[in-house]
């Protein structure tokens, strides 16, 4: 598999560090509030990402964090007049909310940064004892310049960083590039004993103590979205490799930006969505097979279109789905014939060009267009008399490859499959005793629920209309 390395900005075959397994970090949210449409596009990709190397064999350790004190979860806690863990984790639930519908797997881990204090403030510890960062008046700052290579991930060179730093500059750093790793404690702002006195960690530390604890000091790639790539993701390599003396990630992946009809999403726009939002409106699947349906490293434009083209091409996909498993139950007995081996050897070929096109820096947009391949090759057989062996043989295909993108998962509509057949069940069993009155309610309470009903050889079949 190749990916793309934002740090050689190239295309590498993908080596792991053990044979087998992948360390992936994927910076997470800060809880502070919902989470936004934009948010949404790293959380799907390295999820996919995660999903690709699951269904390639890999043991994979998965591990987003969650930022739950920093000065916009403590602002928002002073505006509600609650603690800030209030906030933090009413916005963890409900990021898992949304995130399973989405599709989004739970990471292995987690981890939260108030959690993990201790890593923190031993790294910490260790860059000062190193001569890497200093204390002043209870704040520690890192000590950019002293680590060689910083702003080998931006490719930023030192001048225009000097340059940046300068502005509104505090005077008790060494250097305007410093930047902080603790923050003294300041009234009404949470704060833990350390050894430079109470105080609290900054937002880089989190995630190379995090990285540290739960993958080790050399992971296999690290994930975000291309804004993170400074500071935040110059300062963790700087902070890590210099207390660990090691690589700190082989691998760095950031996904492009999401606007809003052609706009760069901000509150003072007006343009601003959260995912609760636009899921009140689309649903939460088509915001998924959105995002996929563009290469992550490419700009993706949200707009009332692109989503209702999303939704159209997914109730497509629902579609095949409902028609395959249709005939899994209700397919023709004995062997395939020779046309559906054929057809089945294609559906293999189809698999490879799946695989090549996610082998390719995860290309998701060429492999949703493969899945359509897959459903034309699908129909040509479905459309005679089809087994139930070509049925349960290319169901066991395709939906090995819906999922690795984690499509058509939906469980409402498996909720719904459930209840219209169980419903069907029943007419069928009312017409069988010609209790015709049963039968008949049946049928209209289906024709009330949107549900079409059609007579097959095979049997009945249901569609929404
Ligand atoms: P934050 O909670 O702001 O730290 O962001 C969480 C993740 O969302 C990070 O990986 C960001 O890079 C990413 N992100 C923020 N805004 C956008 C956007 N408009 N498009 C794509 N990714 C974004
Ligand atoms: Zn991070």
């Amino acid at each position: 598999m190749k990916l793309f390395n934002s740090m050689t900005r190239q295309k590498e075959e993908f080596v792991p560090v053990s044979p087998g397994e992948v360390k992936i970090y994927s910076c997470g949210p800060t809880v502070y509030n919902f989470f936004h449409i934009g948010n949404a596009r790293p959380f799907i990709v390295f999820d996919v990402l995660r999903r690709y190397f699951e269904y390639s064999g890999y043991k994979v350790t998965f591990v987003q964090n969650f930022t739950d004190v920093d000065d916009k979860v403590i602002n928002k806690a002073n505006e509600e007049g609650v603690p800030f863990e209030v906030i933090a984790d009413r916005y963890i639930k409900e990021y898992f909310t949304d995130a399973k519908g989405l599709g989004i797997r739970e990471a292995t881990v987690h981890p939260k940064a108030t959690e993990n204090i201790d890593a923190i403030i031993e790294i910490v510890q260790t860059l000062v004892d190193k001569g890497y960062a200093y204390p002043v008046e209870g704040d520690v700052y890192y000590r950019a310049r002293k680590f060689e290579g910083y702003g080998k991930l931006s490719k930023q060179p030192l001048e225009d960083l000097e340059a940046g730093a300068r502005i509104g500059v505090d005077e008790r750093k060494e250097d305007p590039m410093d930047f902080a790793l603790w923050k003294a404690a300041k009234p009404g702002e949470p704060s833990w004993d350390s050894p430079w006195g109470k105080g609290r960690p900054g937002w880089h530390i989190e995630c190379s103590a995090m990285a540290n604890r739960y993958l080790g000091k050399t992971i296999d790639i690290h994930s975000g979205g291309v804004d993170l790539t400074f500071p935040h993701h110059e300062n963790e390599i700087a902070q890590s490799e210099a207390a660990n003396g090691c690589p700190f990630a082989n691998y760095w992946m950031h996904n492009a930006f999401l606007n809003i009809d052609n706009h760069k999403m901000s509150k003072s726009a007006g343009n601003f969505f959260t995912v609760r939002d636009a899921a009140g409106v689309y649903g939460y699947e088509p915001i998924r097979f959105f995002m996929l349906s563009a290469h992550y490293r490419s700009p993706i434009n949200y707009s009332r279109e692109s989503l209702e083209q999303a939704s159209a091409a997914l109730t497509r996909m629902y579609s095949a789905k409902e028609r395959i498993l249709f005939l899994v139950e209700n397919g023709a007995d004995g062997e395939s014939s020779e046309s559906e081996k054929n057809t089945l050897s294609a559906l293999d070929a189809l698999e490879e060009k799946f695989r090549a096109a996610m082998d390719d820096d995860l290309n998701t947009a060429d492999a949703i267009a493969v899945l359509f391949e897959m459903i034309r090759a699908i129909n040509s057989e479905l459309d005679g008399t089809p087994t139930r062996a070509f049925a349960k043989a290319a169901a066991d295909k395709f939906f090995a490859l819906t999922e690795v993108l984690g499509l058509v998962q939906s469980e409402q509509e498996d909720d719904l499959s459930k209840e219209v057949e169980e419903l069907i069940a029943a007419r069928q069993a009312a017409r069988k005793e010609k209790n015709f009155a049963e039968a008949d309610r049946i049928r209209d309470l289906l024709r009330d629920m949107g549900i079409v009903l059609e007579d097959t050889p095979q049997g009945v079949k249901w569609k929404k209309a």
